[in-house]
């Protein structure tokens, strides 16, 4: 019987995994992108059809609703949801996927709209209606979260019996030219990287002022880069399934005026999410200001340089204290020739896809709710280096 494969976003993310998808065609069979705005979506079709000959199918929904969307599940079919629209979607999607017995797929997690907070667990409380519905749910299937957390897996799988230290390492070293843009939705980067900071050593969390600890890496491909430790959500599954594990912290690069501008919008006021009355219309100032900035998906055609993320593991093998660099590089001008996309939104999308192809192809097998570091790294390390996402492995002893 044909696959069918439902993309839900229309934004950055969402044209790379409809793109990724359609150059897999054997494994997505028919492919429908959902998203708010349905022009958003004819667009990245009529994209695909004139760069890959291939046709796929459009649709208008609000995922915010979940009869709307169980509607839409009933007309498509799918097999497999993959979720790109915004962490405020996540829980309407997965209960509107337990209803309708649909394999269902993320990059990120849930996030109420009025409390600047993530984590894992009202998805996780979702475990036992996905088991019972018989349908996977994978969490976590972007970058970071997504392919950090393999990295961390792979390095546990074949080069240490015991980790004891995870820096995860995410640089960003495109330009693009404005004076200030975010690489992807400004509302969820401008949230994350104003919140608190926070890692995890010897069994708790120690939480930092927002920016408080700065280190200096030397990024393979790049250079020193300043940067800054950050809460991410992936250290929240990874704690849990990475044994031995004693610290685990995460670092992103930012450059001095980028962070000049966020520290200026927020001393003003407009990355606040409570609502303000202006001129007698309600408004929230982070969404406001989301209007004024570029649109993360028209960057791509103007970034020049290139990110890598990766992760610096230390830990014991044979008795023996040793540490590795696992990492990738991709080139923002590379992928949007690619795909019509910057680096950021290729990072993300080309590892939803492959989580996803894992799925259909089931090769990753399971009933529940997972994360992703909980299926065999293998294979999707494998997929990495044959779908754009090449990585290098830097042993230290
Ligand atoms: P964008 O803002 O560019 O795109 C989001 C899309 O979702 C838009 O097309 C938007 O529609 C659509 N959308 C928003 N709300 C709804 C709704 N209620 N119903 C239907 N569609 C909706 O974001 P990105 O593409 O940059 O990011 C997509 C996701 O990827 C986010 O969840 C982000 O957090 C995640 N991400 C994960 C990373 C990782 O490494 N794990 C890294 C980067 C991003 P409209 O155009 O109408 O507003």
């Amino acid at each position: 019987m044909l696959r069918k494969t439902l993309i839900i976003g229309a934004g950055g993310v969402g044209n790379v995994v409809a793109f990724k998808c359609a150059m897999n065609i054997k494994s997505f069979g028919e492919i429908t992108l959902a998203s708010r705005t349905i022009s958003k979506c004819d667009k990245i079709a009529y994209n695909i059809e004139q760069k890959l000959g291939i046709k796929i199918k459009t649709a208008s929904v609000n995922a915010d609703l979940v009869d709307e969307l169980i509607k839409l599940f009933k007309r498509v079919k799918p097999d497999i949801v993959i979720n790109v629209a915004l962490p405020y979607q996540d829980l309407t999607i997965m209960d509107a996927c337990i209803e309708s017995g649909v394999n269902y797929l993320d990059t990120a997690n849930y996030e109420h709209p009025d409390i600047a907070k993530f984590e894992y667990k009202e998805q996780w409380a979702r475990d036992d209606a996905f088991k019972k519905a018989g349908i996977i749910g994978l969490l976590g299937s972007g970058f970071d979260p997504g392919v950090t957390n393999l990295f961390c897996a792979y390095a546990q799988k074949h080069y240490f019996d015991e980790i004891e230290t995870i820096d995860i390492l995410d640089c960003n070293d495109g330009d693009h030219g404005y004076p200030f843009a975010t690489n992807f939705n400004p509302e969820i980067n401008l949230r994350e990287v104003s919140a608190n900071g926070r890692y995890w050593e010897n069994g708790k969390w120690i939480e930092t002022k927002p920016m408080e600890i700065m280190q200096v890496w030397d990024y393979p491909e790049i250079g020193e880069r300043d940067s800054y430790l950050l809460y991410h959500e992936e250290m929240e599954s990874l704690v849990k399934h990475i044994k031995g594990l004693k610290r685990i912290r995460f670092f992103m690069t930012f450059s001095q005026n980028y962070l000049t501008h966020m520290r200026c919008l927020e001393n003003v006021g407009m990355l606040g999410i409570d609502e303000i009355e202006y001129n007698g219309c309600k408004i929230i100032p982070i969404q406001f200001l989301k209007t004024l900035l570029p649109d993360p998906a028209s960057l791509g055609e103007r970034t020049k340089g290139k990110t890598n993320i990766g992760i610096y593991a230390t830990g014991i093998k044979d008795g023996v204290k040793k540490s590795i660099y696992i990492y990738q590089v991709s080139d923002h001008e590379k992928c949007y020739s690619e795909v019509m996309s910057q680096a950021v939104s290729y990072t993300t999308g080309v590892p939803a896809m492959i989580g996803a192809k894992l799925i259909l192809d089931k090769i990753w097998q399971g009933r529940g709710v997972f994360n992703i570091e909980e299926f065999d790294p293998d294979p999707f390390m494998e997929e990495l280096n044959r779908q754009g996402l090449p990585w290098k492995i830097k042993e230290m002893d």
